[in-house]
């Protein structure tokens, strides 16, 4: 079973990518590198929880 979690940008808080979370490996916390449309740049994406 998948569950699902929002990307959510650091600098304006907007949640812009949408991932499945893998089950099993532990509460690992995702820091990811994405482009943010609002910001125009790449910003650190942090895991959020619906
Ligand atoms: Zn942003």
């Amino acid at each position: 079973m998948r569950e699902w979690f929002w990307l959510e940008c650091e600098g304006c808080k907007r949640r812009n990518y949408r991932a499945p979370r893998r089950t099993g490996m532990g509460a690992v916390k995702l820091e990811m590198s994405k482009f943010c449309s609002r910001c125009r740049r790449h910003t650190a994406h942090h895991e959020k929880k619906k």
